[in-house]
C-alpha cells in the first residue's frame, strides 16, 4: 500500500495506524489500570504518536507500553480524536481553497471567451462648447476624451441643436477619417442627442477629431483624444 503523501507525510501510513490501533485495542481490552503511570512515556510522547510527529521507528519501541497500558491508550485516543479533527480542518480548509481557485478560474475563462458582457458606453457631452466656426476645433477647449472599448456613444449636441438626421465621424488630425455613421437627433429632456455604435478598436490611441454636421452641411469639429 502506497504511503499517503502531503498531509501525511510524516511516514504514517493507514495500515501502520491500523496497526498501532491494533495494539493498543489489546492493551486496553487487557485493562491494565496502571494508577501510578510507571513507564509511561508522557504525553508530548503520545501527543507525537497521535499527531503522526513521531517516526513510526520511534514509536514502535513505546508499543510494548501502550499495549499494557489503559491510562495511556484513552490519552492518546482523545489526542488523536484532537489531531483528526484539526487534520479534518485543514482538508477541509484545502478543499474549499480549491473550489474557490477553481470557480475563479472557471469564471475567468467564462468572461474571456464570452467577452465583457456590458457594452461600453460613452458620454461625449458638446452642449457647453462653442460652436466651432470655419470646421476648426477651438483650441482653448479641453479636448473630448473616450476609450478606444467605447461600443456605445451618446452625443449631446450643441445646445439648440435641431432634430433630424446628421453625419458624425472621428477623423485624424490629418483630416482622414477613421470612422464614419448616420445618425438621427432627437431632443429629450431639452437635450438633442444622438446614439450610435461605434467600432475604435483598430484606431491607434491619440489626437483625433470628432465632427458632427447636418447632410450637406460645414463639418463642426471637436478636439478629442482616443485612450
Ligand atoms: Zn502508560
Amino acid at each position: 500500500m502506497q504511503r499517503e503523501v502531503g498531509l501525511n507525510a510524516k511516514g504514517y501510513s493507514d495500515r501502520d495506524e491500523k496497526r498501532i490501533l491494533a495494539a493498543l485495542g489489546r492493551g486496553l481490552s487487557k485493562e491494565f489500570p496502571n494508577p501510578d503511570r510507571t513507564g509511561c512515556p508522557g504525553s508530548e510522547v503520545l501527543e507525537r504518536i497521535a499527531s503522526h510527529e513521531m517516526p513510526l521507528s520511534e514509536a514502535e519501541k513505546w508499543l510494548d507500553h501502550l499495549t499494557s497500558c489503559s491510562p495511556c491508550y484513552r490519552d492518546f485516543l482523545e489526542l488523536q480524536a484532537g489531531y483528526r479533527h484539526r487534520r479534518m480542518q485543514t482538508i477541509l480548509a484545502i478543499a474549499a481553497s480549491i473550489l474557490i481557485v477553481v470557480g475563479v478560474a472557471g469564471w475567468a475563462l467564462f468572461f474571456k471567451q464570452k467577452g465583457p458582457p456590458v457594452v461600453q458606453t460613452a458620454v461625449l457631452d458638446l452642449r457647453n462648447r462653442s460652436v466651432p466656426r470655419g470646421g476648426e476645433p477651438n483650441p482653448g477647449e479641453q479636448p473630448l476624451e473616450i476609450s478606444r472599448q467605447v461600443k456605445h456613444l451618446n452625443v449631446y449636441l450643441p445646445l439648440g441643436s435641431a432634430e433630424g438626421p446628421y453625419e458624425l465621424r472621428i477623423s485624424t488630425t490629418a483630416g482622414s477619417a477613421v470612422f464614419t455613421t448616420k445618425s438621427i437627433a432627437s431632443v429629450k429632456d431639452g437635450v438633442t442627442s444622438i446614439e450610435m455604435l461605434v467600432d475604435l478598436s483598430s484606431a491607434p490611441s491619440g489626437q483625433y477629431l470628432f465632427e458632427v454636421r447636418r447632410p450637406n452641411s460645414e463639418w463642426n469639429s471637436y478636439s478629442l483624444i482616443l485612450r
